[in-house]
């Protein structure tokens, strides 16, 4: 049977910065990858937003690890030349009962560390964004977009110099967790040897992790997928910063992002969905959008919106309950020894994957 100190699987973004931490800490890794390339799941279906981390839990992981991984994903994305851009963001009020929403918007990103979010009155904000309707916005400078793809394959460049290797076509089936090893059988009935995994399936994760004979069952957190659908805008976009809505229960309201190329796409919505596979994006629900959108910028003409694509992020809370936060689970937790299981890596799971990393890394070497 071949042997390994460290499989990663999963080669998203999170995977990749996972096993580059590790690399980068001297330990041997290989990403096993289902797929022939990295990056096709959920990685290559968001909105490549760098998020400041405004509207988590205090103290949450996701409150936590975004705030430490934005900064981070600036500095190295500089660094590498990874393309990028902070172009900030606006959440706007657009009646009179939703300003007192932003303070408190402000005092809660606030208590997570982001201090630099900046009240502005309406005028200020047409002044930034001419075609913007508004009673009055919240600015977060911090806020920006990111090229993901660049970013992977900088991830796995750091990985191969640091001596890791990734391996696609690779789809653990199942996992035999012993006292001194794990063993990963592959779908063709290979067997690897393992000191440490790491678990980063990102949709997959739990129901892989249900496969792992010697984790309790109590370990592994039902999967729910929640679809989100993109329509974008054609011709340029009329806005150079990200703009949200204020908040509305369930979402985060029907916004606008941009990307580096200057085009504009509105939404994710919130489809809750049985299959991961479904991913096709219904025209029907642009519809809904118009109404939504018009409420900041008026000008949207009809027929505006095109179905762009759909993400699915993986959940572990379901509709009706408070949303989870991210689940990082090693052996103090679940007491299978050299196991790290990542669950719920939604939103801001790509903002956040270098500090993920890191967190996997310290974690690993603490175990
Ligand atoms: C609609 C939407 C919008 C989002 N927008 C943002 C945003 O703007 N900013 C932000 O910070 N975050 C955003 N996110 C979250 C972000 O995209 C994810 O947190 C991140 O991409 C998760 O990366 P991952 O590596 O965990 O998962 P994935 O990218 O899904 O990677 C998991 C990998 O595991 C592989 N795999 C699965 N099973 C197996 C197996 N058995 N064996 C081997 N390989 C396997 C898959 O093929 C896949 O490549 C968004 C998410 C969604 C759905």
């Amino acid at each position: 049977m071949d042997e390994l100190d460290c499989a990663v699987i999963g080669g998203g973004v999170v995977g990749l910065a996972v096993a580059r931490a590790l690399a980068l800490a001297g330990r041997e890794v290989v990403v096993l990858e289902s797929e022939g390339a990295i990056g096709t799941g959920t990685s290559s279906r968001n909105s490549e937003v760098i998020h400041a981390g405004i509207y988590y839990p205090q103290g949450s992981l996701k409150a936590r690890l975004c705030v430490e991984g934005r900064q981070a994903l600036y500095e190295y994305a500089a660094e590498r030349g990874v393309p990028h851009r902070r172009c900030g963001k606006l959440i706007v009020a657009t009646s009179a009962e939703q300003v007192g929403q932003l303070e408190t918007i402000r005092a809660k990103a606030a208590a997570n560390g982001v201090d630099d979010l900046e009240m502005i009155t309406a005028r200020q904000a047409a002044a930034m964004e001419p075609q913007l309707h508004c009673v009055a916005a919240l600015h977060s400078p911090g806020t920006g977009i990111v090229d993901s793809h660049a970013l992977m394959l900088s991830l796995l460049g750091d990985l191969e110099n640091a001596g890791g290797m990734l391996a696609l076509k690779s789809p653990v089936a199942r996992a035999e967790c012993g006292a001194d090893a794990i063993v990963l059988i592959a779908e063709d009935g290979t067997a690897l040897r393992c000191n440490t995994v790491v678990n980063a399936a990102g949709l997959g994760a739990p129901g892989l992790a249900r496969r792992f004979e010697g984790l309790p069952a109590a370990a592994v957190p039902k999967a729910w997928f929640a679809k989100g659908s993109y329509f974008t805008l054609s011709g340029r976009a009329p806005f150079g910063r990200l703009i949200y809505p204020v908040p509305e229960p369930g979402g985060l309201g029907v916004h606008l992002t941009i990307d580096l190329g200057g085009q504009a796409k509105f939404g994710p919505d919130v489809q809750w969905v049985e299959s991961v596979d479904d991913l096709v994006v219904d025209p029907a629900r642009g519809d809904g959008f118009y109404a939504e959108v018009r409420k900041y910028w008026p000008a949207l003409p009809d027929g505006g919106l095109i179905p762009g694509y759909a993400g699915m992020r993986p959940k572990i809370s379901g509709p009706h309950e408070p949303a989870s936060d991210f689940v990082i689970d090693g052996p103090a937790t679940h007491g299978v020894r050299g196991l790290v299981n990542l669950f719920g890596i939604e939103s801001p799971g790509l903002t956040s994957c270098l500090a993920i990393g890191r967190h996997v890394a310290q974690m690993v070497a603490s175990a």
